[in-house]
């Protein structure tokens, strides 16, 4: 970030911009946004037809086959069908690496599954901030950001997230119980990174604790609390948000950022948490980046919509070098 796009703050810089927060001090970014993710995806599906991009709902990728070149995609539970392709591009998040080891690779990789809901604030809390305001996490070790407040790009404020550990990478019903229901990703192979996991006290009682924040809301009050004192459980009107973050395990523990890997003629992107989906376009051309340099796709090609060889905004040549190819 470029200087002038943020300040630190002391306690008395933060009383004076934000009179409703209690904290020693912060680092206020002049550039944090509210994208409507939404929104962004509906946009990109409206365009894909005209770039000759067909979107396929309804079917989930079952198989790969390096040798013959094809992914086996399955409609439902029933019709299978095959797509030839000459490369492959994972890029599926909860169930990027169960693809990835479908082509053979990743296998020293387990995943773990955090579900994160947010509780939505009501009208009654005055004075409520004006910025989006981060806490500094308390389990810096484990890649899960503490409760935030957030305003939408709608206006609309919530607080959030937990991170409850959950079976599998789409296990929204908010009950405990769904961990004992099957199949369940906390029991695919390898074990034994989940399992040092599971003999480490700070992480269960991290556990313990998110589970509670995204069952009881006077519980996600009192945390909020801490840096917002005006906070009451009576201003959570309902539930907002869930989603659920997949978070790659090895032998180290969590794997902190976002792993590529290259496997004959695939392209997996696993553990994509961070830079999220503000980061995701300049992301994608990263990857197209990386997937040119591995010899998938020849990015001289890429036709992109203003008819140029450009992709973010500046020209190929220029992101490529910027990136060391
Ligand atoms: C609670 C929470 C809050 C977050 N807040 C923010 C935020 O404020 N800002 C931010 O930038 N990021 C945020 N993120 C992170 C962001 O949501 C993710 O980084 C981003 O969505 C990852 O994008 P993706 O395309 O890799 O995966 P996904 O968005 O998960 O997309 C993967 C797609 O692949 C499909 N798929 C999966 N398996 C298969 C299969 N077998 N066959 C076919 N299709 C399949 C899925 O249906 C899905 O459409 C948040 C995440 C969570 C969990």
């Amino acid at each position: 970030m470029d200087e002038s796009e943020f300040q630190i703050l002391d306690k008395g810089g933060v009383a004076a911009m934000e009179p409703s927060v209690s904290c020693e001090g912060a680092f206020f970014s002049r550039t944090d946004t509210s994208v409507s993710f939404g929104g962004y995806t509906s946009k990109l599906l409206e365009i894909s037809p005209s770039e000759s991009l067909e979107v396929m709902y309804g079917h989930r990728v079952t198989g790969i086959d390096q040798a013959n070149g094809t992914l086996e995609l399955r409609e439902g539970f029933g019709n299978v069908r095959r797509i030839g392709a000459r490369c492959i591009l994972n890029v599926s998040g909860g169930e990027s690496l169960k693809i990835a080891k479908m082509a053979e690779a990743a296998k020293e990789y387990s995943v773990l599954h955090f579900r994160g809901d947010y509780w939505m604030v009501g009208p009654g809390m005055s004075p409520r901030p004006r910025h989006n305001i981060y806490s500094v996490p308390k389990h810096s070790e484990y890649p899960f950001l503490d409760p935030h407040y957030i305003i939408r790009h709608d206006g609309t404020a919530e607080v959030g997230p937990t991170a409850s550990l959950v079976s599998g990478p789409d296990k929204y019903p908010r009950s405990d119980a769904e961990l004992r229901k099957g199949p369940s990703d906390l029991l695919s192979r390898p074990l034994m990174p989940k399992a040092r996991l599971f003999l480490n006290r700070e992480f269960l009682s991290l556990v313990r604790e998110e589970w509670r924040s995204s069952a009881s809301r006077s519980h996600m009050a009192r945390r909020v609390k801490k840096f917002l004192p005006g906070m009451d459980e009576k201003y959570l009107t309902e539930r907002g948000l869930s989603g659920i973050r997949h978070s790659l395990v090895d032998r180290s523990g969590f794997v902190p950022e976002a792993v590529t890997i290259v496997s004959g003629r695939s392209f997996h992107v696993l553990n994509f948490n961070s830079p999220g989906a503000t980061g995701a376009p300049a992301y994608a051309a990263y990857v197209i980046g990386m997937m040119g340099s591995s010899g998938l796709i020849d990015p001289r090609k890429i036709n992109t919509r203003d008819g140029g060889n450009r992709l973010w905004g500046r020209s190929l040549d220029t992101v490529f070098s910027a990136m060391g190819y």
